[in-house]
């Protein structure tokens, strides 16, 4: 089996509501790049990637020379055509070489009849519990939905969550506003659901002093981690020696250079691992193995994912023996999906993990035109700015937070009155 051709088609994919965060916010839509990868035996695999348009596009159609001819059984030699680190000073290619991988080894699972999460030793469970994504989300005025900053209005939307998908642990995105409003609002959630657990994610928002001050706030909570308060493992080594509660980064340690100095400096708990920023599914996979040695703790990163990433999450997911926390999803923000059957579902705050060959996911490819139309009609969008704040934009740690005017106490239940008269 060799490749002869690849493709890329950039999609844009609505969400629910606009979602905010400490960097700026997804703006209603997520932006991703479908792959496929061609074989001479009239084969194609399914890969994704983050963002989009003509350079991305252009990024992956140039790896065209590294591929032709290539056998996608050959994994290990993919990596290093494509990601070799000393060659990556000039070519930092993870996320690329991610997108083709995902791609080969759906190939190499659909010529051999196995699943992606064979090539990783095998399926240790069919279904990745996932949490809730709880975000500040501006609201929508064609689907009537967002609108959450207040903690009544946070609860609420939790609830409708756990009341959908029955999720079990929830995920509060904070950073957006002054850190004794996240407070406030993860409070109300740990209170609202006493069987559950939390975890508080600012995006590296605060500064050691402040992430010290909310962790030690938040001792009580039936906490599964405290994700990424500061930036940097010099600031999370600070916070953990100070807050008795497992600490979690998705930004600082994506690589085993990373991994090897947050070991050694014991700086922070639990690893979340992203099949993209990882560089593929192998890679996200050997750093279980690490962690698993060191009896560190593994969670699973969402990027923002259409389908085929999603697939590759559950294959990692269903791999793993050390998966001790559900994984972070922001699935079920969106309306839609290019697969075809549409969206996964979760059931009992579980998905499935797909039984098909390679990935087990197939391109809708009325879909995939629907909404790479969609793309061209709407364009990118950069994650770092805010529609709605178009002068703003983050530094760490961030001391400008957004005026939570709304959030003022006085119109706290008119607002959640408002969003429970639209249930
Ligand atoms: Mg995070």
């Amino acid at each position: 089996m060799k490749i002869v051709d690849l493709r890329a088609t950039t999609v844009a994919v609505p969400l629910e509501a606009p979602l905010r965060h400490a960097n700026g916010a997804h703006w209603g839509r997520f932006v991703r790049t479908i792959v496929e990868v061609e074989t001479d035996d009239g084969l194609i695999g399914l890969g994704e990637m983050g963002g989009g348009g003509e350079a991305a596009e252009t990024s992956i159609r140039a790896l065209k020379p590294y591929l032709v001819g290539h056998d996608p059984l050959q994994l290990e030699q993919l990596y290093w055509k494509i990601c070799n680190p000393t060659a990556s000073l000039y070519n930092n290619r993870a996320q690329l070489h991610a997108a083709i991988e995902f791609a080969c080894m759906d190939l190499a699972g659909k010529k051999l009849g196995i699943r992606a999460c064979d090539m990783l030793g095998g399926a240790l469970r069919e279904e990745v519990r996932f949490a809730s994504y709880l975000f500040y989300r501006y609201a929508d005025p064609k689907t009537g939905l967002g609108g959450e900053e207040t903690a009544d209005q946070m609860v609420a939307a939790a609830r409708k969550l756990k009341r959908e998908h029955g999720f079990r642990s929830h995920k509060l995105k904070g950073g957006v506003f002054p850190p004794d409003h996240d407070l406030e609002v993860y409070l109300a959630l740990a209170a609202e659901f006493p069987e559950d657990s939390f975890r508080l994610d600012p995006n590296a928002a605060w500064s050691v002093e402040e992430s010290i001050r909310i962790g030690r706030a938040i001792e009580t909570v039936r906490n599964d981690y405290f994700e990424d308060p500061c930036w940097g493992l010099e600031g999370m080594r600070r916070v953990r020696s100070f807050v008795k509660i497992p600490t979690a980064t998705n930004t600082v340690v994506v690589n085993f250079e990373q991994l090897a100095a947050c070991i050694r400096l014991n700086a922070i708990d639990v690893i979340l691992l992203d099949t993209t920023f990882w560089g593929g599914l192998r890679q996200a996979w050997k750093a279980t193995v690490v962690c698993e040695k060191f009896q560190w703790g593994i969670s699973i990163h969402s990027s923002g994912e259409l389908g085929i990433q999603l697939a590759t999450m559950l294959h990692l997911g269903a791999a793993i023996p050390n998966l001790t926390f559900a994984a972070d999803a922001h699935y079920h923000h969106l309306t839609d999906d290019i697969l075809k059957g549409g969206k996964m579902k979760y059931v009992d705050g579980k998905i499935a993990v797909p039984t098909g060959n390679g990935l087990g996911v197939e391109l809708d490819r009325d879909k995939l035109q629907l909404y790479a139309e969609l793309f061209r009609s709407t364009g990118g969008y950069a994650y770092d700015r805010d529609p709605q704040r178009p002068q703003w934009f983050a530094v760490v740690p961030e001391t400008r937070f957004a005026e939570p005017n709304e959030c003022r106490r006085g119109q706290k239940k008119e607002r959640s009155q408002n969003i429970s008269g639209r249930k």
